[in-house]
Order: C-alpha cells, then sequence, then structure tokens
C-alpha cells in the first residue's frame, strides 16, 4: 500500500492523498483558500476518486482532474449536489474577478456526469477493494470512508466531528488496520457548545433589543444550516433576513433529509426566514434586523453590501475559523478589510464564537483509540497540530505519523 500526500500534509486546505491499492485511488482533491488559492501539488492519473465532503478545500479542485481523463466518482449524493453547487460558484467568482480557474464548466460537467452516488454503509467494490461511506458528523453528507483491501482496512476520517450538532449526530467509529485522520484541532479543545450557542443567542437578543443589527456571515455548507437551526430553536427566525448562497445550500440538504439527524429544525427553520436581494437592502439596515448571509470569512458575498453600512448599537459575529489572508482575519487582527482593492476601516465591534464542525484534542484521540488501527496517518491540520497529535499518538502506543507534503509513504 502506496499512500502520496498532494495536499494537507502539515497544513488544513487542498486536501489531496493518493491511494495505491490494486488500483489507484485520490482521497479528496481540494483547493487551500488564503491571499491566494492552492492547488494540490500536481494532477497524477488515478483509477477513482472518492471524495469525503463538499467543502472546497476536498473538492475544490476535482474538475481539473477531469481535463485529461475519465473515472468514476464516489461519494454521498448531497456531497455531489453540494460540491456542484460551490465549484460552480468558484468559476463564476474567478470570472468577476478577472482570475484563471483551474477548470471550467465543461471539466464540471464531465466530473457530473461521472459521479456514483452512494448511501452510508452500502458497500461497493472497484478492483479488489471493498468500500464504504459512513456518517462523518461533519457536514450534510460528509463521510468517513472506508476501503477493505487484501483483509486490511484503510479508515480515511475526511473532517469529522464526535460529538453531535443540532442538525447531525456525532460520526461513526469505524474500526481500521491504518486510519488516515484530520488533525485541525490537536492541540485545543473547543468549548461546550451548549454554553457557546447561550452566548451568541444572548448577544443576538442584546444587539436587537439596542436597535442594531445582528450581521452573522457564515459559510454556505454546514454553518449556514448549524446557525438556521440554532436560530430556529431560539425562536429568532422570524427575525432573520437570508441572503447569498445558503438558501441554496439549506434547500439541496432538505433534499437529502435522511443525512441530516433533525431536518425538521432546518425546514421550519426556512419557513420562517425571509430572503432578500439587493432592492430591500435598505429597508433592512432601518429596523433591528438579523442579517445571515454568506461569505463565512468576508471574502466577497452579500456580506460585503452591508459590513460598512451597518446602523449605531450593531453587531458583527464571526461563526467559523478566518484564515489567514482573508477578510475576516484581517478584521481580527486590525480593524480593516480590503473591498475591491479598498481597505475599509470597520468600526461595528465583533466577536468570534468557535462554531467548529471539527473534532477536538480529545476527539481526535478518542477516536484513534477507538477504531484502534496498527498506523495512523494525520493530515487536515498546520505543522503544529499535525505534529502534536502524531506525538500524542504514539505517546499512546500508535505507530503515528504527520507526512511531508509530496511526500510518499510505504505501509505493509
Ligand atoms: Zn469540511
Ligand atoms: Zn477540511
Amino acid at each position: 500500500m502506496i499512500l502520496k500526500f498532494y495536499g494537507a500534509a502539515q497544513e488544513v486546505g487542498r486536501s489531496a492523498i493518493v491511494l495505491k491499492l490494486d488500483k489507484t485511488f485520490m482521497l479528496d482533491y481540494g483547493i487551500k483558500l488564503g491571499t491566494e488559492i492552492q492547488i494540490p501539488v500536481s494532477e497524477p492519473k488515478i483509477d477513482a476518486l472518492l471524495l469525503s465532503h463538499a467543502h472546497l478545500d476536498h473538492s475544490g479542485d476535482v474538475p481539473a482532474l477531469y481535463k485529461d481523463q475519465d473515472f468514476p466518482a464516489f461519494a454521498t449524493n448531497p456531497t455531489f449536489k453540494l460540491s456542484d453547487l460551490l465549484l460552480k460558484d468558484s468559476i463564476n467568482i474567478a470570472k468577476k474577478n478577472r482570475t484563471k480557474s483551474q477548470f471550467n464548466k465543461k471539466n464540471l460537467s464531465k466530473f457530473k456526469m461521472m459521479q456514483r452516488p452512494k448511501r452510508y454503509h452500502s458497500e461497493f467494490e472497484f478492483g479488489n477493494s471493498r468500500i464504504s461511506f459512513h456518517d462523518a458528523g461533519h457536514v450534510c453528507g460528509s463521510a468517513i470512508t472506508r476501503i477493505e483491501n487484501d483483509g486490511k482496512t484503510i479508515v480515511y476520517t475526511g473532517d469529522f466531528k464526535l460529538s453531535h450538532q443540532l442538525l447531525h449526530n456525532g460520526a461513526e467509529i469505524v474500526k481500521s488496520n491504518v486510519l488516515i485522520t484530520e488533525s485541525t484541532y490537536a492541540r485545543k479543545n473547543h468549548p461546550v457548545r451548549d454554553e457557546l450557542t447561550k452566548q451568541f443567542i444572548e448577544k443576538i437578543k442584546e444587539t436587537l433589543d439596542n436597535g442594531g443589527t445582528a450581521l452573522i456571515p457564515a459559510f454556505a455548507v454546514g454553518r449556514g444550516q448549524d446557525i438556521l437551526s440554532m436560530l430556529e430553536k431560539n425562536n429568532l427566525t422570524p427575525r432573520v433576513f437570508l441572503a447569498g448562497m445558503i438558501k441554496k445550500a439549506s434547500g439541496i440538504a432538505l433534499n437529502h433529509k435522511e443525512f441530516m439527524s433533525n431536518p425538521h429544525l432546518l425546514e421550519n427553520a426556512m419557513s420562517h426566514v425571509e430572503f432578500i436581494d439587493k432592492k430591500h437592502q435598505k429597508r433592512i439596515l432601518d429596523e433591528p434586523a438579523i442579517i445571515l448571509t454568506t461569505a463565512g470569512m468576508l471574502n466577497g458575498g452579500p456580506v460585503l453590501k452591508y459590513i460598512d453600512k451597518l446602523p449605531n448599537n450593531s453587531h458583527i459575529f464571526l461563526t467559523g475559523y478566518q484564515v489567514e489572508g482573508t477578510n475576516g482575519r484581517m478584521l481580527m487582527d486590525s480593524g480593516y478589510i480590503v473591498d475591491n482593492g479598498e481597505k475599509k476601516k470597520i468600526n461595528t465591534p465583533y466577536t468570534f464564537f468557535d462554531f467548529s464542525a471539527h473534532a477536538d484534542k480529545n476527539d481526535l484521540i478518542e477516536y484513534a483509540k477507538k477504531s484502534s488501527p496498527e498506523t495512523i496517518v494525520c493530515v487536515h491540520g498546520d505543522k503544529d497540530n499535525a505534529v502534536a497529535l502524531a506525538d500524542d499518538l504514539r505517546e499512546q502506543g500508535f505507530d503515528a505519523y504527520a507526512p511531508q507534503l509530496g511526500e510518499t509513504i510505504k505501509i505493509e
């Protein structure tokens, strides 16, 4: 068995791992967001793609692989539908910014033609491998991939969350001989979700009571639905104006209810919110309201139409990880953002809420122990985190390793 790392090796982003058995698999093929978009180190020839979930750091460069080869792609149905949405959007963003996209609509169409959707737990064969997907508890359709070949089981976690979220059960534990695990938060534990949600809701209510706007930027896939469900549970959705891709992503999720534990929460939320477009912009800012919109890291999207026009007593709620080089991170570091090449000072106060959909330090170790592999490979974490997890796991008696970019490892 050979593993080669085309990305996500001592970094978060551009997950792309080649697994060579009798056939060659690509596990995810994403991009790395930041000041500049980074793609996997090269485009290898493969026999099949196994896609863990829709986020662009896992799916963002898949169509580029179809430029001069054909191969089937396996994932859950919502993963395909949500990644189609995000990939189409990234072509449009590139066009708008006059930057070159790594792929075109034709490549995306080919990817769509080669999609072979699978349900959780439904085993299929490819070459000498038996493959199945299991709930990763991260976002709608996210999967932990199990590959059994020649008496050995390889498990790739993708991004996962062990504890439950409002719309998702925690990740399933899958036994393995070789575990390829994410390590995004290998050095910290997340705050208790219920407590954090309480603070989040209280701050929103306080903002509305003071006559301000609660501006909540969120990622279209995952966090958008998560926030909608929190607001619904606290009877705040009738005060929500929804803009951007969160609407479409929520619609796709609701078409695949069997991939969520509490779909009715999202369904009710969507029936209570008001959808907005450009012409409503002024009216929204005239009354105390909640605006939920993309982009989650303030890099483009409708959020930029509102962020420097907010009335007094407004508040900005950052709800996810802010990658270095993005507007969200700049706001946190310096109080400025850049919009259309123009530097803008943002005077509205903000709070960062650590609503992570990833396993934390304790979860990563617990998952490894329960999966009980002989060998563990730590990916999808920056250098400090990937190496820290490998060190921690070695202390627990595992053979654990954090590979470097471009590295090839052979496992007997
Ligand atoms: Zn993800
Ligand atoms: Zn990821």
